[in-house]
């Protein structure tokens, strides 16, 4: 039996250190610079990825670091536990996972090196459509065989980091819906490289926080066989497969941004004077902080649960899906906390209460909404019918 403690190894804690004092190395300053001009962390993205952070699921058979689904829970949890933002780069860290499971030894040996060093970017995940949204099965985005090729064609929506990416997991339906026994058979996963792609059109849209995210259209863009990913029609197997680990790591995300609101809004409190005593006396003040306190500790616990099942090749569905909701909506509570602590300067740009408020508020929604957790918890862990 695996590891199934709740406290960190000597090396977990070593590296939950070394992470946080690289993402020390860029303050608030440069966070809040780049929310204003809602540019991309390059700097901050291409140091962690040196340091070999970002292969860190990555076996070292194929250039990675090798290592466990809690260290990469702690490298994330670390990024915006600093202050800073993981989610400019977490996919890179799971989506070749889709590829590692079911990708060829050939798509493995040519692209898995690559990534873990960084010279190929894969951190674009093409699943959400315009017309389906969380009803994945329904997408309407196709890939049709024509000789050596497949010619896709369609619309995705909010795909992120499409511009700072040089390969694309894209999921499409190779089968149409009609012709095929279960509504999840008939999708197929490619991995594709995007760099000048014929037929892709990639529109950045503006969103609340700081995040490169895009509308694509697909007009007859034509992807080599080669291509694809496993068997044709089995893709939404495979999507479902990565994700556990995609939870997990979000859930760590959530994590460290609930730690930094709690950290900064008990310094805050502590400081802040107010009738003649620190606001964070008053019960009204405090009170919320520790009850989110409480709350992040409890989804650490699940999260870690879910980390440790995962790296003992043990089913993770449920912990993975409750951490995942419990970090988000911890986090939450903490963000709401501290602007509160704060008064009018929670909402004051330089105090970075409210970009991280802005940022915490995603994991609520993606990469999944908390009420569609809600409906997997319902149905497949208590066995009680079906909403959709
Ligand atoms: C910043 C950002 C980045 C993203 N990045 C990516 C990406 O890289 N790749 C990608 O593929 N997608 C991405 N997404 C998309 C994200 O995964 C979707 O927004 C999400 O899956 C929901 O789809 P939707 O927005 O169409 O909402 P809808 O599916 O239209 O849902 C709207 C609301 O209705 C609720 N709802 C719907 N059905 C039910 C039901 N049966 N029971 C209860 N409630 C229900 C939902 O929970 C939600 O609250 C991103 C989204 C954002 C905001």
């Amino acid at each position: 039996m695996s590891d199934m403690t709740f406290t960190l190894t000597d090396e977990q804690r070593a590296l939950k250190t070394a992470v946080y004092e690289l993402c020390k190395q860029y303050p608030p300053e440069y966070w809040r610079d780049l929310d204003a001009k809602r540019e991309y962390p390059e700097a901050f993205v291409t140091e962690l990825t040196k340091a070999g952070y970002l292969a860190a699921l990555i076996p070292p058979d194929y250039g990675g670091a090798g290592l466990g689904m809690m260290e990469a829970a702690i490298i994330l949890e670390e990024i915006n536990h600093s202050g800073g933002n993981a989610a400019a780069c977490h996919a890179q860290m799971y989506i070749m996972g889709t590829v590692l499971r079911h990708g060829s030894e050939a798509q493995k040996k040519l692209y898995l090196p690559k990534i873990a060093t960084g010279e190929l970017r894969l951190q674009a995940f093409g699943v959400t459509e315009p017309n389906s949204g969380s009803d994945t099965t329904k997408l309407q985005t196709t890939a049709i065989k024509k000789g050596d090729r497949y010619v896709v064609n369609g619309q995705k929506m909010f795909i992120s980091r499409v511009l700072q990416s040089d390969l694309m997991l894209l999921l499409a339906r190779t089968t149409p819906v009609d012709h095929v026994k279960k509504k999840t058979d008939g999708l197929s996963v490619f991995l594709i490289d995007i760099r000048g792609l014929k037929g892709l059109e990639v529109r950045p849209l503006r969103m609340m926080m700081n995040h490169s995210t895009n509308a694509l259209f697909f007009d007859n863009a034509e992807v080599p066989a080669e291509s694809l990913v496993g068997q044709e029609g089995k893709g939404f197997a495979y999507i479902l497969d990565g994700m556990n680990a995609e939870r997990i790591l979000v859930a760590s995300d959530s994590l460290g941004d609930g730690r930094w609101f709690i950290e900064k809004a008990v310094a805050y409190s502590g400081q802040r004077v107010i009738f003649g005593k620190p606001i964070g006396a008053n019960q009204g003040v405090q009170f919320p902080i520790a009850r989110a306190h409480m709350a992040i500790e409890a989804a650490d616990l699940m999260r870690t649960k879910a980390a440790k099942l995962f790296d003992a090749g043990l089913p993770s569905g449920p912990e993975a899906n409750m951490a995942k909701y419990l970090a988000a909506e911890a986090a939450w509570d903490a963000g709401n906390a501290c602007i509160d602590a704060h008064g009018g300067y929670g909402f004051a740009e330089e105090y970075d209460v409210e970009r991280k408020f802005r940022e915490a508020r995603l994991y609520k929604t993606a990469p999944i909404n908390n009420n569609l957790v809600m409906a997997y918890v319902g149905e497949h862990v208590l066995g009680m019918p079906r909403s959709y």
